[in-house]
Formats: C-alpha cells, structure tokens, sequence
C-alpha cells in the first residue's frame, strides 16, 4: 500500500490500555510521566480509565470496558485517525475472554502505523522520542489510492 504524510500534531491523542494483571503497571507508569501526559488527550478503556484517574489525578476520555466493546471502540478511532499513539499493556501470562478484540486493535494500530508500547520499556522509549515533541509529519497508508486502485481491480 502506498502511504503519503500527514501533518502530526504536537498536542498528541493517546490511548491507555491494560489487562487487569498489568493495570497496576500502567498505573505507575502514568504516574512517572504524569507531567508530559498532562499536556496531551488522554483516552482509556473503561476500567483502565477509571483506574489511571483514580490514582493519578490524570484526566482521560473513557470508553466501555475492553470486554464489552471499548477495545474495538479504540481500534475504531485509530481508523478515524484519532488516535496518534497506543500505550497497551496487554498480560502475556493470563488468557483473556476478548482475545479477538485485542488482536483486532493491535491488528488496525499496525494497519495504520500508530506507535504502540507494549511494555514500560518501549512506552518510557516512545514518550522520550522525538514523536512526541515536534510537529512531525506522519506516514499514513493512502486510503484514497487503495481505494481507487481496489476499484479498478475488484
Ligand atoms: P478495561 O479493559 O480497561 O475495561 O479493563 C481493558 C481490556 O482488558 O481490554
């Protein structure tokens, strides 16, 4: 697929996630960048989002539950283009009834080139980059020419 830039605002959209096994995790890790997290929109799953308020003072747009629609509710804002960056925490060492929708969010972040941090390591790595700083322009996937081109050869 093609892709083309598109300007990135410095004031980013940021999506918070977390299994419940990591929640804690997200929690400290909001904390520790509650100053560079403060300056940009903040959204989260519901009881993620509830959580992060709770115990960080942080202010986030909450969605439904992850197992009750709020991951693909997420995974539709990405496609919207909403979204500029997904810090998901997801638990390597439990199962989880929405496995299809985790996969589905993941899925569209990579369709649409969103950073996302999986981990504390990556998302400490992504708030000190460079993307979050500058006006930086973003490669987008061309959705206009995949559609023409899909037109013209389905
Ligand atoms: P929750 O959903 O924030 O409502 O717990 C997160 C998830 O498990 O996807």
């Amino acid at each position: 697929m093609e892709h083309k830039d598109q300007p990135l605002p410095a004031h980013k959209t940021i999506a918070l996630v977390a299994h419940d096994g990591k929640k804690q995790a997200l929690i400290d890790w909001c904390n520790r960048h509650k100053a560079c997290l403060a300056e940009h929109t903040l959204y989260g799953t519901g009881t993620t989002g509830l959580r992060i308020e709770r115990d960080t003072g942080l202010e986030v747009i909450k969605l439904l539950s992850g197992p009750m629609g709020g991951d693909q509710q997420l995974g539709a804002k990405i496609a919207e283009h909403q979204i500029h960056m997904l810090v998901f925490f997801w638990d390597p060492l439990s199962s989880q009834p929405h496995d299809p929708d985790v996969k589905a969010l993941l899925r569209l972040a990579a369709v649409w080139n969103i950073p996302v941090a999986c981990n504390e390591a990556t998302a400490d790595m992504l708030l000190a980059s460079s993307y979050m700083e500058a006006e930086l322009p973003r490669n987008l996937p061309d959705y206009d020419k995949y559609l023409a081109e899909r037109s013209i050869n389905l």
